[in-house]
């Protein structure tokens, strides 16, 4: 409900339960009495859940000492995860006063002030086949049936290879950026307005619905939202939000605000002075100097405080 209510946050209206979807519990109380956890070997540990008994798992990283509640989930590619709840500690700042700004686009992931351009990975070529040809054979296959099954968990396997890529990218440059700059400048965008659909109502239908629905899908499917997120959550306080006006149209060199500036998607010439270069570094530099709004509503740091830490992918 929080999620749905924030303005800023693209998350539509809580849904039902779903089972095959939402599978999983999570396990509350003292860690030695209500549940347990402890290592067998080097990749191996076992974690007490409640009528069933140890139950094994693969050790990727140490248990949070203070961890107060786990959670058991099975996700769509029927992979099983535990995962004991916590809240990290802010990354340190570097105490440089260094500040960036950071232009996401949506050909680009991000571009940061410094020229640096960083690409949130999806599907390959042949993977993004893979998936159009399964989506085919989905369509054939007969409801209810073992074959619709299995084509059903291959594309979810698929999937969840791409949105794994995004989350860990998501996650190792936010990690990046917040150890390397005391200031992150990023555009105040709504991602929900940017990418409200077009298609309008039954007496008003809206043009370019399906040109709409593709670049939706880009803006939604570069990990903007999740990178940004992840910074505030990272650098708290250090994080501040731009008014994005005419950060793309803008010389980053003397100031000149000519939309005929920006030649191309890629290409920014100033029709000014003739500065040349990457359109989203520009971007980024203007953001970099550009002057912090108040965030609406806030950072994330108020929220319901009897939840565990969440994740929020988008
Ligand atoms: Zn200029």
């Amino acid at each position: 409900m929080t999620a749905f209510l924030d303005p800023a946050n693209p998350a539509g209206r809580p849904s039902w339960r779903k089972a095959g979807r939402d599978e999983g519990s999570r396990i509350v109380g003292r860690r030695g009495r209500q549940w347990d956890v402890r290592r067998v070997s080097r990749h191996v540990g076992q974690v007490w859940v409640p009528k069933a008994g140890w139950v094994q798992f693969r050790w990727s990283r140490a248990v949070p000492p203070g961890a107060k509640s786990y959670r058991v989930r099975m996700d769509r590619a029927g992979r099983w995860h535990v995962a004991f709840a916590a809240v990290p500690g802010p990354v340190p700042a570097p105490g440089t006063g260094a500040a960036v700004g950071i232009d996401r686009g949506v050909a680009m992931s991000a571009a940061l002030s410094t020229g640096d351009l960083l690409h949130c990975p999806g599907l390959t070529g042949r993977e993004r086949i893979r998936l159009r040809r399964l989506h085919r054979t989905l369509a054939r296959a007969k409801r209810g049936s073992n074959r619709r099954g299995r084509v059903r968990h291959a594309i979810a396997r698929l999937k969840a290879r791409e949105t794994d890529r995004r989350k860990d990218w998501a996650e190792k440059a936010s990690t990046g950026i917040a150890r390397r700059f005391d200031v992150i400048r990023v555009e105040d965008l709504q991602i929900t307005n940017m990418t409200r659909s077009a298609k309008g109502t039954r007496g008003d239908p809206g043009r370019n619905v399906r040109a709409k629905a593709g670049l939706n899908r880009g803006i939604l499917g570069s990990g903007r939202g999740l990178l940004v997120r992840r910074l505030e959550e990272k650098a708290p306080g250090r994080a501040e939000k731009v008014k994005p006006h005419f950060t793309s149209q803008r010389c980053s060199a003397c100031g000149q605000v000519d939309r005929d500036s920006r030649e191309s998607q890629a290409v920014f010439r100033c029709t000014a002075c003739g500065f040349a270069g990457h359109a989203d570094v520009n971007a980024a530099i203007n953001i970099a100097a550009g002057h912090a709004v108040t965030a609406r509503g806030g950072f994330r740091d108020a929220g319901p405080v009897n939840r565990e830490p969440q994740l929020l992918t988008s």
